[in-house]
């Protein structure tokens, strides 16, 4: 349950220096992991992209403070050996369904990660999907154009799901297989390169020898009005 969530009114009203202090000054959160797990994606891309502020929302509150405590520790550890890593990743608990544009502006993101989603299959719990129409044109006003979303699940009918919507929705174009090959992110997407990364969805699926389907989208320019 979300009822005791706190979230913004507006993106203008969130003090991001709570959750990345005095790093959050002059930059605004780039890339987003919705339902972020245990982390192990930001954390992995956090000191390749260091000028990039990193989100992960996750609404399962003992999750959320495992993610907080584990970033907390990684950035005292690197203050001890002065460095400023891992400063700019953080987790909120919250639910990214739900308040999304409360947090970012309008073309604010360049990067919505989407991995292994929770799939509800049964017919009746469609509108409960992490990538919907309604929901898409939401991330689409999130993501600046030229942004990228990166879906992976280990089930083959969420993956043709989300790759139905996302082709079908005017503001978002599959990246070509070449392109794809080429992304920088998505070896991290499929194979997680962290320490601790046993409970990693991607880890779990490799281990018991499941598929996994990764996709990248664009979000395309608006049209002229
Ligand atoms: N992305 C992680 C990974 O790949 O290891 C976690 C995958 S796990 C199967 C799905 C996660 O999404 C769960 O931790 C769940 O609590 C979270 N989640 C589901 N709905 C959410 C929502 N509306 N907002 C935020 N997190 C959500």
């Amino acid at each position: 349950s979300d009822h005791d969530i706190n979230y913004p009114v507006c993106p203008a009203r969130m003090d991001w220096t709570g959750l990345y202090g005095n790093y959050a000054n002059g930059r605004k959160v780039e890339f987003v992991d919705v339902g972020c797990g245990y982390g192990g994606l930001l954390i992995s891309l956090s000191p390749l992209y260091p000028e990039s502020l990193m989100l992960g929302m996750e609404i399962r509150m003992k999750v959320s403070d495992f993610v907080i405590d584990k970033i907390a520790a990684l950035r005292r550890h690197s203050k001890e050996n002065d460095k400023v890593d891992y400063f700019n990743v953080a987790c909120l608990r919250s639910n990214a369904m739900k308040f999304l544009p409360n947090y970012f502006e309008k073309h604010q993101l360049s990067k919505m990660f989407f991995l292994f989603p929770d799939p509800h299959f049964k017919n009746r719990k469609h509108k409960w999907r992490i990538i919907t129409p309604a929901l898409l044109a939401e991330y689409a006003y999130c993501l600046r154009p030229g942004g990228l979303v990166y879906t992976i699940t280990d089930v083959e009918d969420l993956h043709d799901w989300m790759v139905l919507h996302l082709n079908e929705h005017p503001l978002f174009e599959r990246l070509t297989d070449e392109e794809e090959k080429n992304d920088k992110i998505l070896p991290y997407v499929v194979n997680r390169f962290v320490l601790d990364c046993s409970t990693e969805e991607g880890q779990k699926a490799a281990r018991e020898g499941r598929n996994k389907y990764p996709a990248i989208f664009r979000r395309l320019p608006d049209p002229d009005p």
